[in-house]
C-alpha cells in the first residue's frame, strides 16, 4: 500500500505575527513544529504500513526550513521525503497550495492508494487543504475520521458528524482527514532523529519539477485576497461575585435587569 501524508509545519508559539503590508503570517525567526493533526495521519500511515507492507511518503509545501518537519517524519519512520518549495508558492491561498500539492501527488509513481492529511492546521485552521486536493485529483475522500481500517481496495472509517458516529466504506485510491482521536503519537526517540537530521534525504521540486507556471501559484494563482485582518475586540467584562447564595440571585437578577434582559414581570 503506497501511502501519501501531506505534512505542514506550522509556528509552535502561542502568539503568531502578521505581516501588516502583505497581510501574511511572519513565519521568519519562530519556532515551528509539524501541525499536530498531521503527526496524527503520519501515525496512521505508518501503522497501515506495518501491517499491510508499502512505503509511507511525506509531502510539504513550505519555505526551506520546511525541511526539518519533513526529517523529523522520516525519524519517525517514514520512507520518502519531497519539500514542495519556490519562491513563487509564497502566499499561496488554500486553493494555490492544494494545487500544488495535488500536482506533485499526481506526478508520483505508482499512483497512491492512500492520501493522508490532518483535519486541519492549528494556524490558518480551515480545514480547505484536505477535499481541494481530492477535488482536484478526482478522487474520493472523508474528512475527520477516527478509526481506519482496511478490507482488500477499500477503507471502512468512522467519524463522529453531530454526535452521530457514521461508517462510511471508501474506495481506493482515496483521500482521508484524520482527527485528533485516529491515532496516538508516539515521541521520537533522539537516536532517530539523529540519524534524520544527518542522513536523511529530502528530494525538492519547484514550479520546474512541477511543471506548474508562476501564475498557477502564489498570490498571482490565489482566488483569494486578505483584505484587512483585525484582532477582535472585547466590549464584555467578566465580573466575579461573592457572598450568600440569597445575595448572589438578587444581584443576578439587578445585573439582567439593568441591561433589559429580564422585566420585572418576569421575576
Ligand atoms: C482567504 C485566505 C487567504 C490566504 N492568503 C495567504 C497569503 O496571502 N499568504 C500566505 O502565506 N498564506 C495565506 N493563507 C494561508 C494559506 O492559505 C495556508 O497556510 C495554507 O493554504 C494551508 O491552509 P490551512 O493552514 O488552513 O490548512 P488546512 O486546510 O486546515 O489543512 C488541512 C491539512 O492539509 C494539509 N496541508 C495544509 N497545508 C499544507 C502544506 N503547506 N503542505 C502540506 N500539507 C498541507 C495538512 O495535512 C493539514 O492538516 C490564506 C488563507 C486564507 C483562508
Amino acid at each position: 500500500m503506497n501511502i501519501v501524508v501531506c505534512i505542514k509545519q506550522v509556528p509552535d508559539e502561542p502568539i503568531i505575527r502578521i505581516d501588516s503590508e502583505r497581510m501574511t503570517l511572519i513565519r521568519e525567526g519562530t519556532e515551528s513544529t509539524i501541525n499536530p493533526l498531521d503527526r496524527v495521519a503520519l501515525e496512521a500511515g505508518l501503522h497501515l504500513r506495518k501491517h499491510n507492507g508499502g512505503q509511507v511518503t511525506v509531502l510539504s509545501m513550505g519555505p526551506p526550513r520546511g525541511e526539518e518537519s519533513l526529517r523529523e517524519a522520516l525519524a519517525a519512520g517514514a520512507d520518502r521525503a519531497i519539500l514542495l518549495t519556490d519562491p513563487a508558492f509564497a502566499g499561496s491561498d488554500t486553493l494555490a497550495t492544494s494545487h500544488v500539492l495535488a500536482r506533485a501527488i499526481s506526478r508520483l509513481r505508482p499512483f497512491p492508494d492512500l492520501l493522508l492529511c490532518g483535519m486541519k492546521t492549528i494556524d490558518s485552521d480551515t480545514g480547505h487543504v484536505g477535499p481541494q486536493i481530492a477535488e482536484e485529483l478526482g478522487i474520493p475522500q472523508v474528512c475527520g475520521v477516527n478509526k481506519i481500517n482496511l478490507e482488500e481496495d477499500s477503507l471502512v472509517v468512522e467519524r463522529l458528524s453531530d454526535g452521530f458516529l457514521d461508517t462510511v466504506k471508501v474506495t481506493l485510491p482515496a483521500l482521508i482527514s484524520v482527527s485528533r482521536e485516529c491515532c496516538p503519537v508516539r515521541s521520537l526517540p533522539l537516536g532517530a532523529l539523529e540519524i534524520a537530521f544527518s542522513q536523511g534525504d529530502v528530494t525538492r521540486w519547484g514550479c520546474q519539477e512541477l511543471g506548474v507556471s508562476e501564475e498557477e501559484v502564489g498570490l498571482k494563482g490565489s482566488a483569494t485576497r486578505v483584505r484587512r485582518l483585525l484582532t477582535p475586540a472585547f466590549t464584555r467584562k467578566g465580573e466575579i461575585v461573592s457572598g450568600s447564595p440569597r445575595l448572589l440571585v438578587d444581584r443576578l437578577i439587578g445585573t439582567l435587569e439593568a441591561v433589559g434582559l429580564l422585566d420585572e414581570e418576569d421575576g
